[in-house]
């Protein structure tokens, strides 16, 4: 090729390639088909439901004020090491999408968000949900940290590959983690102690700061990425 083509060519290659990464943000990926973050600066935490959605009601709990403290409680944990990013601190409704856009603002960060459970009765213990490749190792060491001090395990599903819109929309790793079952009596008698939420608060506070030192390090294999399109409110409940 002339010099004289190959020129405007070259600066044509730069020019999308750059605009490329800008639309990505640098750290962000849409399927997420990378390794796990590792010394990431900033974490986001979103504390489920909020307002007129209360979540899961039981045993005398509101999951939206359950989720709001242990959320406070992480982030005193958490912000002597990262920049903590809140999604909603107060008791307002918060559309999942809008929470995606929020969370979508940041690059070098992870996504975590948090919630509790309801089921039949006898079912107790944490679950972790994640989506994209470079969260798996991320939501393995939430459910790890999350299993070791949660007394009562009885019938949860542990960690979980489903696509949510919390798991796979954000362009960050992301991960959504249910702390307990408000319905299981004796996990919702624990989870009314101060006590106990600060425990689970620790636990995963403990999950991040080890996926920031060690990236996928110590994980075993990572799951193939999937590349299947965002959640969408509408999609067919239970779809994968
Ligand atoms: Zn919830």
């Amino acid at each position: 090729m002339p010099i004289s083509q190959f020129f405007p060519l070259l600066f044509l290659t730069c020019l999308l390639s750059s605009c490329g990464s800008m639309q990505m943000g640098g750290n962000r990926s849409q399927y997420g088909d990378r390794p796990g973050p590792q010394n990431f600066s900033t974490v986001i935490l979103d504390a489920g439901h909020g307002g007129r959605d209360t979540g899961a009601v039981a045993n005398g709990l509101q999951e939206k004020a359950v989720v709001t403290d242990v959320v406070r409680k992480l982030k005193a944990d958490l912000q002597n090491q990262f920049k903590v990013v809140l999604i909603r601190d107060s008791d307002h409704f918060v559309d999942l999408d809008d929470r995606v856009r929020k969370a979508n603002r940041y690059g070098d960060a992870v996504l975590i968000s948090i919630h509790f459970n309801h089921g039949p009765r006898r079912i107790a213990g944490p679950e972790t949900y994640y989506w994209r490749s470079d969260s798996y190792s991320l939501a393995k060491r939430i459910q790890r940290e999350l299993s070791a001090v949660t007394p009562y395990k009885n019938g949860n599903r542990g960690l979980v590959r489903r696509r949510l819109r919390l798991t796979r929309n954000p362009l960050i790793p992301c991960v959504l983690l249910e702390g307990g079952y408000l319905t299981n009596s004796r996990e919702a008698q624990l989870l009314k102690t101060e006590r106990y939420r600060a425990t689970l608060a620790k636990a995963i506070g403990k999950a991040i700061r080890e996926q920031s030192a060690a990236g996928d390090a110590g994980m075993g294999p990572i799951p193939k990425p999937i590349y299947m399109p965002p959640s969408k409110a509408s999609d067919r409940r239970g779809s994968f």
